[in-house]
């Protein structure tokens, strides 16, 4: 494995990110959204940052199916969702890949009636993105690897390092 970014990298990222999404709400009351499993780090140390009226809330969407890396089926679940109506909505996500994920879960959160819906992402994969639209707010652009830690997965393991690293050819089960 090799570390893409390291714990400092880590902190300065997610702290400029914070900067800026405080700089855009100011004391606007904000509803952070996190896409389980992927951003449980990033938003436990994200709203540590951040000092409006705050609420939290997660849902599930699954695009990777256990031992694959490819794409699957999306499959989104909003039961753990706190009410939105009205709410300034603020989706978090570990990395924006295809961009298909965070598409779907917008337009799912947007029949919902939030007054608006923003995005931020810890990693944008350069090149990879299908959708015409882009994150709100990006902690690092990062090459077109399979990477895991802080919070990031490869067959549910890895997800508690505290760094990021990029898996090689020789690390990825054959299947
Ligand atoms: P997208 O729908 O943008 O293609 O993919 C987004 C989701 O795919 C992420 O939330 C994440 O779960 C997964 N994903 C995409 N690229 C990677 C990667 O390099 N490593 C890991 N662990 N997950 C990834
Ligand atoms: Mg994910």
């Amino acid at each position: 494995m090799e570390t893409l970014l390291d714990e400092k990298q880590l902190r300065d990222g997610v702290r400029r990110m914070a900067r800026d999404i405080t700089d855009h709400y100011q004391d606007r009351p904000l509803t952070i959204i996190g896409i389980l499993t992927g951003s449980v780090v990033l938003l436990a140390d994200m709203i540590r940052l951040l000092e409006m009226p705050l609420r939290v809330g997660v849902l599930q969407a699954r695009s990777y199916h256990g031992a694959t890396t490819t794409r699957g089926e999306l499959v989104i679940n909003d039961e753990l969702m706190p009410d939105i109506q009205n709410r300034e909505v603020l989706l978090v996500d570990d990395i924006f890949d295809t961009g298909y994920t965070l598409r779907e879960v917008i337009s799912r959160i947007k029949k919902l009636n939030p007054s608006s819906v923003l995005s931020a992402v810890l990693l944008h994969k350069e090149d990879r993105c299908e959708v015409e639209m882009a994150p709100d707010f990006v902690g690092f652009h990062i090459p077109d690897k399979f990477v895991v830690g802080y919070g990031l997965d490869y067959e549910d393991e890895y997800r508690n390092l505290p760094y990021l690293a990029a898996l090689e050819e020789a690390d990825l089960k054959t299947q």
